[in-house]
């Protein structure tokens, strides 16, 4: 795997996604390569597997490392759930 693809691969998707997270939607200030399928489980350094998302977004996704990752619907589905309660989506962007 050529890890020196990340950053280029990042910007494009955050250029792609118009500087916003894949996932809450929120403009990104430190935006994080975020694999769809994750390194641990196979997942390619692609452009097809790397979104932009938030630093938040990212680490919680991948929060306990004993835990498999939650798929991407299932995160998506957190977030969206925290936004119709109300439950602010980003503090640090
Ligand atoms: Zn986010």
């Amino acid at each position: 795997m050529d890890l020196s693809l990340i950053p280029k691969l990042r910007r494009r998707a955050c250029r792609a996604q118009d500087g916003l997270c894949f996932y809450c939607r929120l403009q990104m200030t430190n935006p994080t390569a975020e694999h769809l399928i994750p390194r641990q489980h196979g997942g390619p350094t692609t452009a097809s597997n790397i979104v932009a998302a938030c630093r938040r977004c990212n680490e919680r996704r991948h929060a306990d490392p004993r835990c498999r990752p939650m798929t991407v619907d299932e995160y998506a589905t957190l977030v969206l759930l925290e936004h119709q309660a109300g439950i602010s989506a980003s503090t640090t962007g």
